[in-house]
C-alpha cells in the first residue's frame, strides 16, 4: 500500500523535537495566543516576505475574516474558481457576497485571467485566485485586471506555502493572503490552523481584532467578530515544522521531476505544466488520464492511494443550486474535474515508491484500453 500522504513519516523524524515543544507548552500554562502564536506570526512574516500576518483557527477562517476585513459583504460579486476546496466559495457565502465563477487554464488548472475580466460586474468588488496544488496562479495578469477595475485580490494559499512567482511569495501580491495549517498541508499543524499576511497595518489590527470577538481592547466589543484564535501548541509545533518547510518543498519538487521522468513514455498521461518563472510547491502531483473513474479504482485495489481533487466542481454544488450556474458554463473547469487524479506526494516518498506507483498506472490505463 502507498498513500497519497504517510503523516507517521514525517512524526518520526521530527517527533522527539515536538514532543519537547509539546510538553513545554503544557508546563507553560499559557494555551491560546501566547509567546509561540506571537513568534510564529513574526516568523512567517519574514519567510513569506509580508509586513504582518495574522494566526488564525483555520484557512476557512482566514478566507472569512479576509473578506468581513474588507468590508465585503451582501450584494457584492466574488470572482474565485470552481476548481478548488469548497472553502473558498464557502467563506464568500458565510459573508453574504457571491461567488461568481471564472473557467481555468486546462494547463495549470488555475483560474485563467481572460474569463476573469469576462465575468466583471458593477458588483464586483474582488478576485480570489487559488494557487491550487501548490502552482501559482499568472499574478501580472490577475494583479493588472484587479488594478484597472479596482477589485481587492484575496489569494487563497492554503495548498501553496513556499510557492513563489517570479521570485516573489504567493501571499504577497494581493491585498490579503491566506493560509491553513490542516495536517495534509505542506505545512500542517496537529490539528487546525490557519493564518492570514497583510501588509497593510490598517487590515492587519481590524483582522486581530475580528478574530477575537470584534474588539482589539479585551471586552470592549466594536463589530460582530469570531472565536479564532491560533493555539499555542499548534504554534510550538509549526514553529518546528517551518524549520524544514523549504527542504520539505524541494523534495516534492524532486519527487515531481521524477514522475515526470517516469511517466514521460505514456502518452496517455498529461503530466503537470509550470509556469515559468514560477516555484510550484507540489501540494499534490496531479496529472490528467483518460477514463479517469475506472483506472482510479484500479489503482485502489493495486494498492496505491491515488486521490481525486475534486470530483464535482464547485459550481455544480448543491450548496451553489441557487446561484443558477449549471453544465456547460465552465468548459474547462468541468473536463479537468473528469481527467484529474492525484498521486502519493509527500517528501519521504522513495524512489521505490514512485516507480510501483508510476508503472502500475501506466498498465492501468493499458489494461483499461484493452478492455475498451
Ligand atoms: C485546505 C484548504 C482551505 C481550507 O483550509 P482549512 O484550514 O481546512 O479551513 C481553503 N482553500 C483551499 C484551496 C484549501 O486547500
Amino acid at each position: 500500500m502507498i498513500p497519497i500522504l504517510d503523516s507517521k513519516r514525517q512524526y518520526a523524524k521530527i517527533g522527539n523535537e515536538v514532543e519537547k515543544a509539546v510538553c513545554e507548552v503544557l508546563r507553560s500554562g499559557s494555551y491560546i495566543l501566547g509567546p509561540n502564536c506571537k513568534a510564529l506570526e513574526v516568523e512567517l512574516a519574514k519567510y513569506i516576505g509580508c509586513n504582518y500576518t495574522v494566526a488564525l483557527n483555520s484557512g476557512t477562517d482566514a478566507l472569512h475574516l479576509a473578506l468581513r476585513a474588507l468590508d465585503i459583504g451582501k450584494g457584492d460579486e466574488v470572482i474565485t474558481t470552481a476548481f478548488t476546496f469548497v472553502a473558498t466559495t464557502e467563506a464568500i457565502g458565510i459573508v453574504g457576497a457571491t461567488p461568481v465563477f471564472a473557467d481555468i487554464d486546462p494547463d495549470t488548472f488555475n483560474i485563467d485571467p481572460k474569463e476573469i475580466e469576462k465575468r466583471i460586474t458593477p458588483k464586483t468588488k474582488a478576485i480570489i485566485p487559488v494557487h491550487l496544488y501548490g502552482q501559482p496562479c499568472d499574478m501580472d495578469a490577475i494583479m493588472d485586471i484587479a488594478k484597472r477595475y479596482n477589485l481587492y485580490v484575496i489569494e487563497d494559499c492554503c495548498q501553496a506555502i513556499g510557492a513563489e512567482y517570479k521570485g516573489q511569495k504567493v501571499g504577497t501580491f494581493g491585498d490579503i493572503g491566506c493560509y491553513s495549517f490542516y495536517p495534509t498541508k505542506n505545512l500542517g499543524g496537529m490539528g487546525d490552523g490557519g493564518l492570514i499576511t497583510v501588509n497593510s497595518e490598517n487590515l492587519r489590527n481590524r483582522i486581530i481584532a475580528l478574530r477575537n470577538h470584534g474588539g482589539a481592547i479585551r471586552y470592549h466589543h466594536d463589530e460582530i467578530g469570531v472565536n479564532s484564535r491560533l493555539d499555542e501548541i499548534q504554534a510550538a509545533i509549526l514553529r518546528i515544522k517551518l524549520n524544514y518547510i523549504d527542504e520539505w518543498n524541494k523534495a516534492r519538487r524532486d519527487h515531481a521531476k521524477t514522475y515526470n521522468e517516469l511517466l514521460a513514455g505514456c502518452e496517455d498521461i498529461q503530466t503537470p505544466t509550470e509556469l515559468d518563472n514560477t516555484y510550484c510547491v507540489y501540494h499534490q502531483y496531479t496529472v490528467k488520464i483518460p477514463n479517469r473513474d475506472e483506472i482510479h479504482k484500479m489503482l485502489q485495489e493495486a494498492g496505491i492511494g491515488a486521490m481525486l481533487y475534486y470530483p464535482i466542481p464547485l459550481h455544480l454544488q448543491k450548496v451553489h443550486e441557487h446561484l443558477g450556474w449549471s453544465k456547460g458554463m465552465l468548459p474547462n473547469t468541468e473536463k479537468d474535474t473528469e481527467m484529474v487524479i492525484s498521486l502519493p506526494m509527500f517528501p519521504e516518498l522513495t524512489l521505490e515508491e514512485q516507480k510501483t506507483v508510476a508503472s502500475t498506472l501506466i498498465n492501468c490505463i493499458e489494461k483499461s484500453k484493452a478492455l475498451a
